[in-house]
Order: C-alpha cells, then structure tokens, then sequence
C-alpha cells in the first residue's frame, strides 16, 4: 500500500517511510539517491504527486533518507544583489520564458565541457530533469514547464559527476537545488553551479496527463508536444500551444486553457508547494531566474513585450558566471519591494484555492475534466456569495435571520 511519506519504524526499527507529515515532502528524490540500499522508490499519490515510499525488506534502519532530506532546513542569507536583462540573441529570447537568462547560462557551462541538468518533456509528455552535454540538445530543456517534474534520478547523477569533479549546471525547482546539496550532504563544490527559480509551486504530474489525455480523446490524434510558454501573443500574454500527431493544434491563454488557469489559481499545486519558506534570502541556489514582471513600469525603455527576467545573485561564484556570460544584456534593478505586488511568489508561498479538495474529489472520480474547471473557477454566483457571507457571520446573527449556514 502505499502510504505517503508519513513516518513510520516497523517493530523491527526497519523504516516505511521518509518523513512523518507527506505535506512536508517535495517529492525532490534526495532520499532516494541517498540510501545505500537502494530501498527507496517514488511512487505516485491518489492526486499524481510522486512520494517515497521505503521498501521494508530491503531497508536496514540507518536513517539516512530522514537526516539527509532538505525539507524545512532552509538557511537565510544576505540579501540577493538583482539585475534585470536578457540574452541579445532575439531568437533564443523568444523561445526562452522571459529573458533567456538560463539558455546564457547554459551555453557558457557547455562550452567548459560541463553537463547541464534541465527539465525536459519526454516523448510521453512527462516532465524530467536530465542531463545534456551539447548545445543542439538545449532546445529541449529551455522553457517552463509548469508540471511538477521528476529529479531524484538527476539529482543522484549530477551529484555522482560533481563528486568526480566534472563542472555541472544544475537547474530546477528550489526544493529540488535543496535535494542536490542535501545529496552532496551540504557541500558546495567548486565546480558546481546551481540555478533555480521564483516559484509559484508545481502541478501535479498526474492531473497534467489527465489534461493531456482529455486533449487527445478531443482531436482523437495523440499529443506530440505541449508549450506552456508560446510567446505568440506576447510576453506578458502567454499562451500554451499543443500539436497533435494528425497535425492539428490546440492554442489556450491564461484565461482560456483549462490547466493553465488551474494552475495560475492554486488549485492543484503540491502539498508543500502551500508552505514552501524557499523565497528571496532563503532560495538555496547561486543564481535565482524569474520573469521581471511589471517592466512596463520598473524599465519601459526596455520592454518590447518580448521577454525580460529578473536575476538574483546570491553567491560570489553566481555572479562570476553571470559576469562571464558576454551574450547577456542586464542592468542593476535597486528595490525588490515592487515585486511584493507584481511578483508574490518572491516573498511568500501561493495559497490554497478553496476548492482544492472538491477538484481532488472529482478527480479521483473521472480524471481533469474542462466542465469542472468551468465549473470551480466561475466567479462566485448570488446564492454562493451569500453562502460565504453566512460563513463569516456569527451563529447569533444567522439564527436571528432565519438562516442556514451552507
Ligand atoms: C513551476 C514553475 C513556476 C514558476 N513560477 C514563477 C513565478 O511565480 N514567478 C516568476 O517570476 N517566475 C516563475 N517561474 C520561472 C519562469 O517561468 C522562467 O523559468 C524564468 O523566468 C526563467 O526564464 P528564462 O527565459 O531565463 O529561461 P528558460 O529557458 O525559460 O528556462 C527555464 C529553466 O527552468 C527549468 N524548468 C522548466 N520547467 C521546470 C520544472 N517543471 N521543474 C524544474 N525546472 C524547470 C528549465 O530546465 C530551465 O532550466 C516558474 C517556473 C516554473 C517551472
Ligand atoms: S528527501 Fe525529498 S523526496 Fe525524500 S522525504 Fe525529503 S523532501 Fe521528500
Ligand atoms: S513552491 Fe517550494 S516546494 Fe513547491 S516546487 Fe516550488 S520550491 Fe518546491
């Protein structure tokens, strides 16, 4: 069965699981690549998210996977120096989610004879982190991915590569950076670089291939590629864009794809993603990439709608590289404080749609369905306004006016 990655010892003191609260785990793997016993296995939940889960037999109690795991131990630092900019070459810009920032970063590692770990869509639409040595193969880890992607298979290579001291770019999620030292057991090699982002929190896996699935059954071909980031209209309007085998494609916005808009609303994030303490001084890696939203007003003379990303440099070693990169335009950005409003996952953790558990319900039940999410995320109706009003009245006051409470 599995059970999460709530705590638990057999009588034996033989372990189950990792971690007592599965809300505390990032599914980031680091336990996996860990073990000596190779006991550990991620296994997807009821709601698509992968967790560990401990193999009982072949666990023999030493509790490294606890000790190790990154979870919570975050460690606050100086306050990040920021630059804005983006990689002059047009072309990578426009393919690139905001600046093209990571494809500078990239480029410059590879052409040390570096390998460059970045998420990747399978064949099968699967988001992974993987390892590349050449250039050509940058297409496939540039852009957003915005689907929880899987790393415990990439933390323990870059991790085995960094220890023979082969120079190593290691990008993703902050919590999977965290996984990457919790692996290295807290060590910052040299020859290590690390690049994560500001992040909003990752969808589940599982509902992105429900979505997926729904897609196909709808053009009856099989899906071949899904962007989530296509800057045909822009920018700051971006849209997602799949193609499908026989051809044909399906376009959506932020307001008209079904997953996208699930996902912009909270409403299938991770578990931990809704307590994630990995923000502005705390973010584990050397150099933080995000979209430096509200350029229209922080840098207008430099925003043509065609992408910009914001930088924080958190380490010596992140800002030599940035330094290092020549194909990169950037300029100092003074104040953090107009992303507390244009930028929030900055600063603190995305919040629960209140809808979350009824989404799960129907899930469960059939699978990512473009009625439900019409339905969860309509604006709330007159008799569902009047329901919430209910709730945050006190139970005198309903009594006194003859109402129920929904
Ligand atoms: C789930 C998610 C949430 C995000 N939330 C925010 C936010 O709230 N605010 C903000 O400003 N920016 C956010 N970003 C970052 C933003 O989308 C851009 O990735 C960033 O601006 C860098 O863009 P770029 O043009 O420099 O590089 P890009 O070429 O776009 O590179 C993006 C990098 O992210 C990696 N990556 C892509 N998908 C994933 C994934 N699922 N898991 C791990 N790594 C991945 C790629 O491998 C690549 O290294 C988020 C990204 C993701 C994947
Ligand atoms: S190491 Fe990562 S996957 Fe393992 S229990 Fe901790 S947070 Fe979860
Ligand atoms: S919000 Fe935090 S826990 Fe969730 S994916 Fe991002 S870094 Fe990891």
């Amino acid at each position: 069965m599995l059970t999460g990655c709530s705590a638990s010892l057999t009588g034996d003191s033989m372990r189950e699981t990792v971690l007592s609260d599965p809300a505390r785990c990032t599914g980031c793997g680091a336990c996996q690549s860990v073990c000596p016993r190779q006991a550990i296995s991620m296994k997807s939940d009821e709601e698509g998210f992968l967790y560990p889960q401990v193999n009982g037999e072949l666990c023999v109690g030493c509790d490294l996977c606890e000790k190790r795991c990154p979870s919570g131990k975050m460690e606050r630092r100086e306050v990040p120096q920021m630059r804005g900019g983006c990689i002059k070459d047009t072309e990578i810009r426009l393919k690139s989610s905001s600046g093209g920032i990571f494809t500078a970063l990239a480029v410059h590692m590879l052409r040390q004879g570096g390998v460059v770990f970045g998420t990747v869509m399978s064949e099968s639409l699967t988001a992974e982190i993987v390892g590349i040595f050449s250039e050509e193969a940058l297409s496939g880890i540039r852009g957003s991915k915005y689907v929880q992607s899987q790393s415990a298979d990439a933390i323990r290579n870059a991790a085995d590569l960094v220890k023979r001291g082969i120079p190593v770019l290691f990008s993703g999620t902050p919590c999977q950076v965290a996984g990457l030292y919790a692996a290295l057991n807290g060590n910052v090699p040299g020859n290590l670089l690390t690049v994560d982002f500001v992040c909003h929190g990752t969808p589940s896996p599982g509902v992105f291939e429900s979505y997926i699935r729904e897609l196909e059954r709808r053009h009856s071909s099989r899906a071949v590629s899904f962007a989530f980031r296509d800057k045909h209209l822009g920018w700051k309007n971006f849209s997602t864009m799949a193609v499908f085998e026989d051809g044909s494609t399906e376009t959506g916005t932020q307001t008209t794809d079904p997953f996208l808009r699930g996902f912009l609303q909270n409403l299938y994030l991770r578990p931990s993603c809704y307590e994630c303490n990995l923000r502005y001084d705390t973010l584990p890696a050397d150099l933080t990439i995000a979209d430096l939203w509200g350029a229209e007003q922080i840098c207008p003379e430099r925003d043509d709608d065609s992408g910009l990303s914001l930088m924080l440099i958190h380490t010596p070693a992140g800002r030599a590289w940035l330094e290092a990169c020549t194909d990169l335009d950037t300029f100092p950005i003074e104040s953090a404080e107009p992303f507390k409003r244009v930028n929030p996952s900055l600063f603190g953790p995305s919040t629960p749609h209140k809808k979350r558990a009824k989404f799960f319900k129907l899930y469960r039940k059939h699978g990512f369905s473009f009625d439900d999410i019409d339905h969860l995320l309509a604006p709330p109706g007159r008799l569902e306004r009047t329901g919430e009003w209910i709730v945050h009245v006190p139970s005198a006051v309903v009594r006194r006016l003859g109402l129920k409470r929904a």
